[in-house]
């Protein structure tokens, strides 16, 4: 071969850009650019919160920001539709970053903005605390008392029945420095003329109010407060339906209040407090308690109903395995019946998907940047590409799943395989530089027919000798595949390796709880 015709042929690089869309990546290689409706989407799922291996939270959250501003510019209904569907539909593990993101519609200096913003607050907003959050977010971005927070305030309370605000009273009672009293104290309550709302409103004044005309909610999380038999509590709990937050700090150790408390108890709570519950002897192995909680674990109805994030199941699953709280203030001995639960639930926690039946590799990539952990979490990136992985795995028959970095390794995981197994195999590889391109280049070298790549990464490749999208077409043109390629993304950066103009590759952001839906659908597509 003469030396022109090597240089002509020879690859790109990942660290030079491969053609004029490229930008460059974090880590020196060269990605594309998401749209910002992409963006805003990774955004509102992943949140910026943690530090990744490359960026500073405070830093990702500012580049954010500029994204969600430039969305509102761009199409104010698409962002704040976009911000309502993600945050009421359950797609996100947490809620902070769509109220950020709405927070941000509010200071907007464009007045029909505010207006929508405004609007659809209720439907982002939907328990006390995410209104505390709110107005700590607006305070933080500078808003003040204007008429427009008013009237919003004021319609999410007068907007509910007065039962319905006594129980956000009781359950969300403050968050940091803001309560109902402070939130509600610039509302005119003399102005509705409705006595029973009044008097709740001056009750979370602190006035003196009739209180035995109160919501039953109220007097029963009065009486529990004011009880001097403690004994008293669990009959009280029973008679008021009190969630936990209602009763006296000094009975939450005492085991027959929650076992009062479970019948009534949102799903969300009980994930929460079983490590709680099982410390206190609450629930002991093959109790009644254990075998109630195991069934509603258990129920894809109920799991749907409460909007249980396979995330947040992910994480209740990795703690109370670990026996003891993440701060470590709290320890117990895990039931093996409950960490199994909540292994099924967060297989559970997923919608249906019918699998696409296609031939499909996982490709976890395992590089040193992927070992930070994400969202706040115990679990680091790859750990939580693990559990991923698995829900594909369980869901495609004909799958397989490996680990890279610069190199290939196989996971040695398959649809049996126990989710803390998964994810130990994932802790144990953490290794060297990325090439995103590994999986094509290894499936070619070994003739592995493959239609459907699925990559979950952070997308900052830069060590390989060429390109992803290069390493695809090579793939496409020995094997004679149409294959495609899905890029999970793990973090709220704006590139991908996933290259738009290919109608073969799709991008999407980790754990939406609708990933595997999303899979499955581009896997089938013709
Ligand atoms: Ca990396």
């Amino acid at each position: 071969m003469s030396r022109y015709s090597h240089l002509i042929s020879s690859p790109i690089p990942q660290t030079e850009p491969l053609d004029e869309r490229q930008v460059l990546n974090h880590a020196g290689g060269y990605g594309y650019q998401i749209d910002i409706w992409k963006r805003l989407e990774r955004f509102l799922i992943l949140g910026s919160d943690s530090n990744t291996y490359y960026q500073k939270a405070r830093d990702l959250t500012r580049e954010n920001a500029a994204c969600v501003e430039t969305c509102y510019k761009e199409d104010a209904a698409r962002a704040v539709d976009t911000i309502v569907e993600i945050s009421s539909n359950g797609r996100a593990p947490r809620n902070s970053p769509a109220i950020f993101a709405l927070a941000l519609g509010v200071v907007n200096e464009d007045v029909k903005v505010r207006q929508l913003a405004y609007n659809r607050m209720p439907r982002v907003c939907r328990t006390a605390t995410h209104l505390f959050e709110f107005l700590k977010v607006c305070a933080a971005l500078k808003k003040g008392w204007g008429r427009g927070l008013k009237r919003a305030v004021a319609n999410w309370y007068n907007n509910k029945s007065v039962d319905q605000v006594a129980y956000q009273m009781v359950k969300y009672r403050s968050r940091e420095t803001m309560n109902h009293s402070r939130a509600i104290k610039l509302i005119n309550t003399a102005a509705f003329g409705y006595p029973e709302r009044v008097r709740l409103y001056n009750w979370a004044h602190g006035k003196d109010v009739e209180t035995d005309k109160l919501p039953q909610i109220v007097q029963g999380h009065i009486q529990a407060m004011l009880a001097e038999n403690h004994r008293r509590v669990p009959q009280l709990i029973r008679d008021y339906r009190l969630p936990w937050e209602a009763i006296p700090t000094e009975v939450r150790r005492n085991p027959e209040v929650w076992k009062a408390m479970m019948p009534s108890m949102g799903l969300t709570a009980m994930i929460r407090e079983l490590g709680h519950m099982t410390e206190y002897g609450a629930v002991g192995p093959l109790s009644a308690e254990a075998m109630m909680i195991q069934k509603r674990l258990t129920d894809a109805n109920e799991l749907w109903n409460a909007r249980i994030h396979p995330f947040n199941l992910l994480v209740a699953h990795a703690v109370y395995r670990s026996g003891k709280s993440v701060l470590g203030k709290a320890a117990w001995t895990p039931l093996h019946q409950l960490t199994g639960a909540l292994e099924d639930a967060f297989h559970l926690s997923f919608s249906y998907v019918e699998p696409a039946g296609k031939r499909t590799l996982v490709a976890v990539d395992v590089s040193a940047s992927m070992s930070v952990p994400i969202m706040n979490s115990p679990l680091t990136a790859a750990e939580a590409c693990a559990a991923l992985a698995m829900t594909v795995m369980r869901t495609e028959p004909q799958s397989i799943a490996m680990a890279f970095a610069n190199e290939f390794r196989d996971l040695g995981i398959d649809k049996h395989t126990s989710l803390s197994n998964a994810i130990r195999k994932t802790t144990d590889q953490n290794f060297g530089s990325t090439d995103c391109a590994v999986p094509m280049v290894w499936a070619r070298q070994r003739a592995v027919p493959i239609d459907t790549f699925i990559v979950l990464t952070d997308n900052e490749t830069w060590a390989g000798p060429q390109h992803v999208t290069a390493a695809l077409r090579e793939y496409r043109d020995a094997m004679k595949i149409p294959s495609k390629v899905i890029v999970v993304g793990m973090t709220a950066t704006k590139i991908s390796i996933a290259d738009p103009h290919d109608p073969g590759m799709l991008d999407i952001v980790g754990f939406d709880s609708n990933c595997p839906a999303l899979i499955a659908d581009f896997s089938r597509g013709g």
